[in-house]
């Protein structure tokens, strides 16, 4: 497949800023090229731009995922990855996506916002993928497949035989999101980068290494591919702050992999609680941080957990989740608070006391 076909038209003839940073390798003695203020008032190094290509970051991520640091491309969360795929590959109003539902919501708003139209393509009801489907809804102005494994919110990881046939014979780009693969027993695509041109894999650090604040997500697929990313982006688009915070929790591997360890025991845990309750219908299998649970009325335990003061995510409305909300693994005290509250619940809406 030739991915140069698959760019807009504008965005191959682009001729990116190039920052006064980006045009200087090494530390001067003198920086006047930048137009900061050489007053360092934060004390900790603020006035000064921070790299624009974020080198230390990628040769110690390269490291630990074992994917070339050219094969890597790091942003502002995984959602800043999933706006600049639109920007690259989907003229607006004419050229296409396919998403699976039920799945990630900001799929369909970049869709929207970019205004690519969309097929969605539903999984099955046991939330697996449909390649053939898949192949039917493809026109000749299809660029990009968005598949989540392990999904959200539906937990479960995408069978690898079917990733892999839509990598050999879907016509676009396949990004595979995997912003949960960190608690899940399977190894990542990107191991499989080699083999696929066409594939985008999805990482962040907002959940199993516990930086959702910090902002930082992260895209692997081949040098061509990030090379367009690291031409659309904002030349500066992960600050100083939040890079010297990932190089501290990538430097500590062994801390997120204690908290995972315990967040998939806290996990059974929570799944046993929750099967013993007469008003739990399913607790489904799912291989990321949360649960999705099938309630008799998913609203009523919604908001008797909410007057607890206790907040998840209700996912009732989205395709095969009826009556379902999506329960994330907090900290075993979180745990049990939430479990204590379910006892209490009686099947009434508002009128215990
Ligand atoms: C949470 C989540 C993300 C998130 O990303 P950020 O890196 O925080 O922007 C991406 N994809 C899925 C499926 C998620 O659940």
């Amino acid at each position: 497949m030739e991915i140069q076909k698959l760019v807009r038209l504008n965005i191959r003839n682009l001729k990116p800023y190039s920052s006064a940073r980006s045009e200087f390798v090494g530390t001067a003695a003198v920086m006047l090229d930048a137009n900061e203020n050489g007053h360092d008032l934060s004390g900790e190094g603020l006035n000064r731009y921070p790299g624009p290509l974020q080198h230390a970051v990628k040769a110690r991520l390269s490291a630990l995922k074992s994917v070339p640091a050219e094969s890597i491309f790091t942003g502002n969360g995984s959602d800043e990855a999933i706006d600049l795929l639109f920007r690259i590959f989907c003229e607006p109003g004419h050229d296409e996506a396919v998403i699976c539902p039920p799945t990630y919501g900001m799929y369909e708003v970049l869709a929207a916002i970019h205004r690519t139209p969309l097929k969605k393509v539903p999984l099955d009801a046991g939330f697996g993928l449909r390649p053939e489907a898949i192949f039917a809804a493809v026109t000749r102005r299809t660029k990009l497949l968005f598949l989540c494994s392990p999904n959200n919110p539906s937990g479960n990881l995408a069978d690898p035989e079917a990733v892999a046939l839509l990598l050999r014979k879907f016509p676009g780009i396949v990004v595979v999101d995997e912003a949960y693969i960190d608690f899940a027993e399977q190894k990542s695509w990107s191991l499989q980068l080699p083999e696929f041109p066409n594939l985008v894999v999805l990482q962040t650090l907002s959940k199993a290494w516990a930086l959702a604040g910090a902002r930082f997500g992260m895209a692997f697929a081949s040098p061509q591919i990030t090379g367009l990313f690291d031409k659309v982006k904002y030349p500066y688009n992960v600050n100083m702050l939040t890079q010297r915070k990932v190089l501290e929790a990538l430097a500590e591997p062994e801390k997120t992999h204690a908290a995972v360890v315990n967040i998939l025991a806290e996990k059974s845990r929570l799944r046993e609680a929750l099967l013993k309750f007469s008003f739990v219908k399913t607790v489904y299998p799912g291989d990321a941080n949360f649960l999705l649970v099938k309630f008799e009325d998913a609203r009523a335990v919604f908001e008797h957990l909410k007057r607890q003061s206790i907040v998840v995510r209700d996912r009732s409305g989205e395709l095969h989740c009826g009556n379902c909300l999506r329960i994330t693994i907090g900290t075993k005290s979180e745990n049990v608070r939430m479990v204590e509250a379910l006892a209490g619940f009686n099947g009434s809406l508002g009128l215990e006391s």
